[in-house]
């Protein structure tokens, strides 16, 4: 049984933004609408967010073409745009026990993972874009004839970013660095389950000096607010994260306007374990790569491969980690595990653990709802899992880990790469050789070798098949943002 832990002393941060930010202004939503955002720790509400919707968007839309087109953000010197950039992420770095505290209230993560990968990873991520708005630039091509041709790479224009509530800040930072890197200008939607944290980053852009109508923040639901984005003329281009099924959607809908779009989606990653592994240091990256923010990652390792000598063992190092994970109130510092986001996840959870069971998986540890208050799942863990359980296809998106057994490692390949998805993957090994010959051979986006969930600003991430098109971080990401347009000019 995983341990609970005491209740601390909440010291709660205080909630600045809940309307509209567009224009530079803070707006109550057109409607008059709002919407409650609840501690998932708690099931209290922590407060009234403006709900907007088409009305909104189209106000943002508006103020985002006219400092695209009228300035000062287009007319402003690229360096200075970054030197704004910059700004906004020393106001964050500023304010960073306040932010983490915000992020876990509103979306249930502990506050030591708040402080110790959110925070850093968003400010790292804003400074390492900083750095590239003056480092755009096209080419000079030498083609046929007395001509100069030359490339220049100018700003996609206004785009619409959509963010699902599992990394509120850090998805935020991942679409604003590239697009105000490129000079587009932003109408962002964030989950409507976790609005909090994007809206105090809006406030520190305007603080940071970030001109009105850059940055324009629309909170709201999905079908309306979000749909509105996808199909509103006046946005060029659509960078969304969340679920494979929306972006099917979302394809369908921004077709008469043409959006370029790009997508970061679901995945379930395979995380393979040689017998010849590190296996302590195989089981630790395990763990953490599926019960890392209550196992809510696009990326987690939740089809566990093990080599079958080891498996055993295995299974015993994850069982006895889970037994001693602290789950608790995600503001006290010691938690280790706080709630899943909303009352929907949970008991989606619940469903698939259940599925699990009912399909002949032997469940090890957890299993349940755990307490009576709050949406926490207790970490559990599957053995002998066979390739055509639920919980070997299925995105759980939740603290369930599916231990899968190998020993032909010719089929091996075959069985990881036997999924619609392929954002992430890994491989645990001493050999060099077979390391580099699954990473190649893996078809995910991204493959960690004896390491899991290794971030870095300047490493594109982003799927393969159905986990997403296009790439986020990295010089790759700003691609996204940016159009290639060629000009020729006749010499004589
Ligand atoms: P979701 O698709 O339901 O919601 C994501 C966002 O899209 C929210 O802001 C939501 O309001 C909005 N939305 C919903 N319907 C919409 C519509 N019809 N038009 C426009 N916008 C709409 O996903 P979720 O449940 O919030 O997030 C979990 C999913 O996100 C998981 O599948 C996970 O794997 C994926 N994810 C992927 C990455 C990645 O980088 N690949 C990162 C985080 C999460």
């Amino acid at each position: 049984m995983a341990t609970l832990v005491s209740p601390p002393v909440r010291k709660l941060p205080t909630i600045h933004q809940t309307q509209c930010f567009i224009g530079g202004q803070w707006l109550p939503s057109q409607s008059g609408k709002t919407f409650e955002t609840i501690d998932p720790s708690t099931e209290q509400v922590i407060a009234q967010v403006a709900e907007g919707d088409a009305a909104d968007v189209d106000l943002a839309a508006k103020a985002a073409r006219k400092a695209f087109e009228e300035g000062p953000w287009s007319k402003m010197d690229a360096r200075d745009r970054g030197r704004l950039m910059y700004k906004l992420a020393d106001l964050i770095e500023e304010e960073k026990e306040e932010l983490a505290a915000l992020e876990s209230l509103d979306n249930g993560k502990p506050v030591r993972d708040s402080l110790a990968a959110d925070l850093p990873l968003t400010i790292d991520c804003l400074r390492y874009y900083a750095g590239f708005a003056d480092k755009i630039h096209g080419q000079t091509i030498p083609i046929r004839g007395n001509y100069l041709c030359y490339t220049r790479k100018e700003p996609v224009g206004v785009v619409g970013q959509i963010i699902p509530w599992n990394f509120p800040m850090l998805m935020t930072a991942w679409k604003w660095g590239p697009a105000l890197a490129a000079g587009c200008t932003i109408v962002m939607k964030p989950a409507e389950q976790t609005p909090l944290t994007c809206l105090r980053m809006a406030r520190l852009a305007q603080k940071a000096g970030i001109p009105d109508g850059v940055i324009n923040v629309v909170p709201g639901y999905g079908p309306t607010a979000g749909a509105a984005v996808v199909k509103h003329p006046g946005i060029d281009k659509v960078a969304f994260t969340g679920e494979t099924s929306t972006a099917q959607t979302i394809m369908r809908e921004s077709v008469a306007s043409l959006k370029r779009l790009t997508f970061e989606l679901g995945g379930k990653s395979p995380n393979i374990i040689f017998a010849d592994s590190d296996l302590d240091a195989a089981a630790a990256g395990a763990h953490f790569g599926l019960y890392f923010n209550q196992g809510q990652c696009c990326c987690a390792g939740s089809r566990v491969f093990v080599e079958d000598k080891v498996y055993d063992k295995f299974i015993d190092k994850v069982a006895s980690m889970n037994t001693s994970r602290r789950l608790g109130d995600p503001l006290d510092p010691t938690t280790e595990q706080g709630p899943q986001v909303d009352k929907t996840q949970m008991e989606k959870i619940l469903h698939y653990i259940d599925l699990g069971k009912q399909q002949g998986a032997q469940m090890v540890s957890g299993g349940k709802r755990f307490g009576e208050k709050g949406y926490y799942v207790e970490p559990t863990l599957f053995a002998d899992v066979n390739d055509d359980m639920s919980i070997a296809k299925d995105e759980i998106f939740g603290p369930v880990m599916s231990v899968l057994r190998f020993s032909d490692m010719d089929d091996l390949l075959k069985r990881a790469n036997n999924t619609m998805f392929g954002l992430a993957a890994a491989v645990w090994t001493r050999d060099i050789g077979r390391a580099h010959t699954f990473a190649k051979a893996l078809r995910a986006g991204t493959v960690w070798v004896n390491c899991y969930d290794v971030f870095d600003a300047a490493a594109p991430f982003g799927g393969f098949k159905m986990s997403g098109i296009g790439r986020e971080l990295g010089e790759e990401g700003l691609k996204a943002y940016t159009e290639n347009k060629t000009i020729t000019v006749a010499m004589s």
